[in-house]
């Protein structure tokens, strides 16, 4: 069996201890004779499974006890409207700040249920940089305040948290969620799909502020209602049993693995490595911001893109895969999520060297 170096943007790279555990507990997870797959999410077994993912996430986010967590469905993008539909009823207007192609495309979906206002936008800078919160326009009516932590796409992330006074924060921590220490208390609301981060497509992860439940529009679906399903402890529908047992196992994994702090230092070390190769070279450009440019997420062009197939392919053969970048920004993208170990960013920069030399 060859593990290859998985760059892909998500469904992403997952931690292989966690892989190998989840097949040896395929067959017959703790002796119940079935697989997690099989059980009722309303027995002792799944609710045990259920029970510490919560309390894996709980413990490395040091999410406070007013803050209820969430095991949902419809991904980041079911949020899109999800959100809106349980928080803008409070006051009927929300901000957005648009930092790439996610906060854009939350803020569209937002329309349809209330007013909605563009509170910054870093498309003066073609969005390759975060626009400074001096010069965002805050309405102290909104309901909220929406942000997305890491923009996937384009590789720009905020390193600092926006303060918004009274109106609660709410941000799109999809593909960035677990990769360092974050102070849950300055959010009212956080939402990720698990496939960048945490683990297979299928699970959204909400951590709402207990205050913020309770206003959802008449129009909302009772599964989508973030009061009914802190009520019933994210089984007001069947939740993503599987998917909430492997993000369980990579909340283990990562708290093994020293917590936050230690993830944190891993991934500012990776994206030194391949920013640190990027900027000594003419034949390879990033565009974002230095102090704006994201962990996660790495895009990079090459100086001619004809070459782009030929790099692809050479990458490959090395074992390299998913580097394309985004079909609206074409390029590459390298995605060093917290699994990706620094020998597969090494890898990278090595190959990197070498295709510049013959073509450079
Ligand atoms: C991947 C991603 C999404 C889309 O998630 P879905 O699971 O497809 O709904 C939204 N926002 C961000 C920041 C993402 O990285």
């Amino acid at each position: 069996m060859t593990r290859v170096f998985n760059f892909s943007a998500g469904p992403a790279i997952l931690p292989e201890p966690v892989l190998r555990q989840a097949a040896e507990e395929m067959l017959d997870w703790h002796g119940t004779g079935m697989s997690v797959m099989e059980m009722s999410h309303r027995g002792k077994e799944f609710i045990s499974i259920h029970a510490e993912a919560e309390a894996g996430l709980r413990e490395l986010l040091d999410i406070p006890g007013s803050y209820k967590v969430l095991f949902m469905q419809g991904g980041a993008i079911g949020e899109n409207a999800i959100v809106p539909m349980n928080l803008i009823g409070r006051t009927g207007k929300a901000d957005y700040v648009v930092t790439g192609d996610w906060s854009k495309k939350s803020m569209k979906e937002a329309r349809t249920y209330g007013t909605v206002s563009l509170a910054a936008s870093g498309e003066a800078s073609g969005l390759t940089a975060i626009p400074k919160q001096a010069e965002w326009k805050l309405d102290p009516g909104a309901a909220y305040v929406h942000i997305c932590s890491n923009e996937t796409i384009g590789g720009v992330q905020f390193h600092w948290t926006p303060d918004t006074g009274d109106v609660p924060l709410v941000a799109d921590m999809s593909s960035d969620i677990l990769s360092r220490r974050i102070d849950v208390s300055r959010y009212g609301l956080i939402y990720a799909g698990a496939q960048k981060n945490m683990g297979p497509s299928g699970v959204t992860v909400v951590i709402v502020r207990d205050d913020l439940l309770g206003h959802a529009l008449p129009i909302t679906p009772s599964a989508f209602n973030y009061k009914l399903q802190a009520e019933a402890d994210s089984m007001y529908n069947t939740p993503p049993t599987y998917a909430i047992y492997i993000a369980g196992l990579v909340f283990k994994h990562v708290k093994a693995m020293g917590g936050m702090d230690a993830m944190e230092a891993h991934n500012v070390a990776k994206a030194k490595v391949l920013y640190d190769y990027l900027d000594q070279s003419s034949f390879y450009s990033n565009p974002v911001a230095r102090e704006d440019r994201s962990l996660m997420n790495v895009p990079f062009k090459l100086k001619d893109e004809a070459l782009d197939e030929a790099f692809l392919k050479g990458a490959q053969a090395r074992g390299m895969l998913q580097l394309k970048g985004h079909r609206s920004v074409g390029g590459m993208r390298a995605s060093i999520y917290n699994a990706m170990p620094i020998e597969g960013v090494q890898a990278l920069v090595a190959y990197m060297k070498d295709f510049e030399a013959e073509h450079g």
